[in-house]
């Protein structure tokens, strides 16, 4: 409990210790010998003691012009019912909403804590190695690209960067969701935000501190929530006009059935020009505005996003926002790239053809003129020839999406690519037979040959299929610029619905729309990619989701909903998480609007007085609150 809530629990306790025996003595219960007015006075201290900031909230609203909300509500009920002379009704009402008040601002600021914990990756320090050999903690912002940090057992790695002595074990479960600790060891990337667990690592840092991974995260979920989903931009408007129609409802509540009950009584009923009248159907109005009091849904409905945003990264998938959980929730086609999503994106070198150069000279060639690019392929072949590169050697690079790179390597023009690479710089190829993506090569524009690499299937991705299956999505199709019959083979395996081969990141945008013409009513398609040239598809889909992102920047901007880990099966959880939540917003709504609307026509008859008004709005808050908070707990799959 943070210092406001601790005063407001204190006030309402003395407000209550005040309230109980003058409940006691004004409802005769306990019989005191008092004036009528000392009553009324000693009533209005625990009223303003529990009550002052929601009066002076409500009148400050008054001056503004902003007449309308729920602390106008209460102040116009309260005061209606102690004029009245209900002043235990009125101090009670007060009492109690102030419990609610609290509940809520405690469970908001807790799920809000929660994230922020299931998120801790905010770096606090970094242990900066000085020339002498020893090390200095800095704020993480004040270290340089290329410095070397270290990081001892038990601390948060504060740099994304590489590892150049030590090896040890990360937890990286606050950034992927994945429990199981990662192996490193020199030479490997190791990302800002998981924790060093068992030995030393000195590490050279790639990134500053703005542009490191955690930084991204954080940003990511701090903006997550002011991007309002469709039933939280409607909860809004609807308490725009709500309150004000409630307000002129109780006002003509108040006047219409005592003046109709005057004017057909005239002369003939003494009870139709007493007082008693009026204040019975004012007193009516003031519960009716107890009762209409919207705070349940209002309150409910952005904790359930809320709550459903922390869940799903609690399970390594960042949603950018409630909007996109709605979406989330309504997909029922997916698309995918393969390389990288479906596929690990680690291909190995199975055979070199075709070539008049040695195999080694090949590779060389390959690696170098691949040195600048991202594309897996790329960094495979590198990883294949595993010697240093310089890349001083390399100039002139060109990446063209979809089909390779050409580039300069020692004053010769090296094309690397598929098919359509070769047909673009004229090099007659010789098709491969085998099953396999297929790196052809040419130098100054003559064919050298090709290099048959292979890729393997990530191990989920089947069952990663079969869970939107379960899930209700009723096609899976991969998009690929990949040969077709390495697609072919890839969607028999994992068990995809269709494949498109062979297409160029443009035909992908294309083929994407497509797919959206296809869709009806409320259906939405989601493109999974792992936002290597597939940026332009990631935003043209209802959806868009990354994979790998961890240290991919164009997918972390480019989508909607990231996976932190590769994991394929993750797109059916979020599906779920999306789904759930969904339906808990839901429920509250109706439970909430339901609850309301009985007791609304309770009060409008007169069965229902203010105490159980007002323990009907606290007690419905209570319970979507509750309710809310079950979308922060997600079973494992
Ligand atoms: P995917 O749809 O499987 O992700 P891409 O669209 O990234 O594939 O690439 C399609 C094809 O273009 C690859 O299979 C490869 O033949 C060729 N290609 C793309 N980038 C490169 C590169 N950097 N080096 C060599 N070939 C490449
Ligand atoms: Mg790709």
């Amino acid at each position: 409990m943070n210092k406001k809530q601790k005063t407001l629990l204190w006030r309402i306790i003395i407000a209550a210790i005040f309230f109980v025996p003058l409940y006691l003595i004004s409802e005769d219960i306990v019989h005191v010998e008092m004036p009528k007015w000392a009553i009324i006075l000693l009533f209005l201290i625990p009223y303003l003691l529990v009550g002052y900031d929601i009066l002076r909230k409500a009148f400050n609203g008054i001056r503004h012009g902003q007449v309308f909300d729920e602390n106008f509500l209460m102040t116009v009920a309260t005061i209606g019912a102690i004029v009245l002379g209900e002043y235990g009704e009125g101090v009670a009402v007060m009492l109690l909403y102030q419990v609610g008040e609290l509940f809520q601002s405690y469970a908001v600021g807790k799920s809000r804590r929660n994230i922020s914990e299931l998120m801790d990756i905010r770096p606090d320090y970094a242990n900066l190695e000085q020339p002498d050999g020893s090390t200095e903690q800095v704020d993480p912002d004040e270290v340089e690209i290329g410095s070397i940090i270290v990081v001892n057992p038990g601390e948060k790695i504060p740099l994304d960067g590489v590892v150049v002595e030590g090896a040890s074990a990360l937890n990286t479960s606050a950034l992927t969701g994945e429990s199981k600790p990662r192996e490193v060891g020199v030479d490997e990337d190791v990302l800002s935000g998981s924790i060093n667990m068992t030995g030393v690592l000195r590490i050279r840092t790639t990134t500053e501190f703005d542009e490191s991974t955690a930084s991204k995260i954080l940003d990511l979920v701090e903006n997550a929530a002011s991007r309002k989903s469709k039933s939280e931009n409607f909860i809004s408007k609807f308490a725009k006009y709500y309150t004000p129609i409630v307000c002129y409802c109780a006002l003509a509540l108040a006047i219409l059935p005592p003046l109709f009950v005057m004017l057909t009584h005239i002369g003939q009923d003494a009870y139709a020009s007493t007082g008693a009248l009026w204040s019975t159907w004012v007193l009516r109005a003031c519960t009716f505005l107890v009762i209409s009091c919207p705070c349940a849904v209002v309150i409910s409905i952005p904790l359930s996003f809320f709550a459903g945003l922390g869940g799903a990264s609690n399970q390594g998938v960042l949603i950018k926002g409630s909007n996109y959980l709605e979406t989330l929730s309504q997909v029922k086609v997916v698309a995918f790239d393969k390389t990288g999503t479906i596929t690990k994106g680690n291909f190995a070198v199975t055979a070199v053809h075709h070539s008049p150069l040695d195999d080694e000279t090949l590779l060389e060639y390959a690696a170098l003129a691949e040195c600048h690019s991202s594309h897996p392929i790329s960094r495979s072949l590198r990883e294949a020839y595993g010697k240093h590169i310089d890349p001083s050697r390399v100039s002139d690079v060109q990446e063209i999406s979809g089909h390779g790179v050409i580039a300069k390597v020692d004053g010769r023009s090296v094309a690397i690519g598929n098919e359509k690479l070769m047909a673009k710089v004229g090099a007659e190829y010789h098709p491969c037979s085998h099953v396999g993506t297929i790196i052809h090569v040419a130098l100054d524009g003559d064919y050298c040959g090709h290099i048959v690499i292979s890729d393997e299937l990530k191990e989920n991705s089947k069952e990663a299929m079969a869970a939107l299956k379960r899930a209700g999505v009723a096609k899976t199709v991969m998009l690929t610029g990949d040969a077709k019959s390495v697609a072919e083979k890839v969607a028999a395996e994992v068990g995809l619905t269709d494949y498109r081969a062979e297409l160029l990141p443009a035909d992908k945008v294309k083929c994407v729309e497509d797919l959206l013409a296809e869709c009806t009513g409320n259906d939405r398609l989601a493109f999974v990619g792992d936002g290597i040239n597939d940026a332009p598809v990631l935003s043209r889909a209802d959806i868009g989701i990354a994979m790998g992102a961890l240290g991919s920047d164009a997918a972390i901007e480019a989508a909607d909903v990231v996976l932190m880990d590769d994991d394929p099966l993750k797109i059916a959880k979020a599906i779920r998480i999306s789904r759930k939540c969904l339906g808990i917003v839901k429920q509250n709504i109706v439970l909430a609007l339901g609850v309301k609307l009985i007791c609304l026509v309770l009060a409008a008859v007169g069965i229902a007085n203010m105490w159980i008004a007002i323990i009907a709005d606290v007690g419905v808050m209570i319970l979507a609150v509750l309710n809310a908070i079950r979308c922060l707990f997600v079973k494992k799959l």
